[in-house]
């Protein structure tokens, strides 16, 4: 097994690359907030495979919580995080501690309009000024080569797009399918807050989409074929936030009174008791 560097500072993370960047070795980098499951280490290992130096981080970003959200309770598991992660042959994981991404006296928040719009942001206003803060933070401080992220979080992926894009950082971002348990459920690290009986429930969200997803294939409108979807959802114990059609690049509103004919995106979230749960489906 490779041994995993523990990393804890911007100038740590600089002083362990110096000698990979003046050497032209290619850097591999895949964020995460921890509580690691088989969809980050599917990330890592083709962060690994990829590229010469592979770094995770894991830092739960106290920017992307509302005050009413889950940030104290967000399951902490570093210990069995880095033995997953030296097991998947990652060489580095950088692990600050809020103090040292956010030192006093730190104001700057970074705003992606575009694809950030709705969805998301309807629920949770706040959510991506702290993802695109945070993750501008770390691809400046590591300077990847290739940074990689999951399309389970796809609205995420296309606000990243667009931040790398639009400030012109010379990394490629790379979005990675979304891993799911044998049954379809997509992997989540909020996934172990669901009791045994909301777990067997949470199999309908993907179970749906497809169904959906094989309608609006079909050339079924989906003016018909989404409330028609939420309403069953909503049958089955969870409340729906949305179960919405957007435009594959940029997340824009797509006509519902037609059959699609352009490429598309199916994204749902919904809860099942206090547990917010998301997935996403290309038609
Ligand atoms: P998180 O720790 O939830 O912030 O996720 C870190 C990265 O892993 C993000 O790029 C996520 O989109 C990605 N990710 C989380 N779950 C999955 C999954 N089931 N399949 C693929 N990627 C995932």
């Amino acid at each position: 097994m490779k041994q995993l560097h523990i990393l804890t500072s911007p100038a740590e993370v600089h002083a362990a690359f110096a000698h990979a960047r003046a050497s032209g070795q290619t850097i591999g980098f895949v964020p995460t907030m921890g509580a690691l499951h088989a969809g980050h280490i599917a990330l890592v290992a083709r962060a690994r495979d990829e590229n010469d130096v592979c770094i995770a981080s894991i830092f739960v970003n106290p920017k992307q919580f509302a005050p009413t959200e889950d940030l104290a309770t967000y399951p902490r598991t570093e210990d069995v995080d880095c033995a997953m992660l030296a097991a998947a042959g990652c060489d580095y994981v950088f692990m600050p501690t809020p103090e040292m991404l956010y030192p006093a006296g730190f104001a700057t928040l970074v705003h992606v309009g575009g694809p950030s719009a709705g969805l998301e942001s309807d629920f949770r206003p706040h959510f991506f000024d702290g993802v695109a803060t945070v993750v501008a933070k770390l691809l400046c401080t590591v300077l990847p080569t290739r940074a990689y992220f999951g399309e389970k979080d796809y609205q995420q992926l296309c606000v990243i797009q667009h931040l790398v894009r639009d400030l012109a950082l010379p990394i490629e971002v790379i979005g990675c399918p979304t891993v799911r348990e044998a049954d379809g459920l997509a992997m989540s690290s909020r996934n172990r807050y669901l009791s045994p009986n909301e777990r067997k429930t949470a199999t309908q969200i993907y179970a749906h989409m497809r169904h959906v997803a094989e309608k609006l294939r079909s050339g079924e409108m989906p003016q018909t074929v989404l409330p028609h979807a939420t309403t069953t959802l909503e049958n089955h114990g969870f409340t729906v936030d949305y179960f919405a059609l957007r435009a594959t690049d940029t997340l824009a509103e797509i006509s519902t009174d037609i059959p699609i004919t352009t490429p598309a995106r199916l994204l749902v979230a919904a809860r099942l008791g206090t547990t917010r749960l998301i997935d996403n489906i290309a038609i």
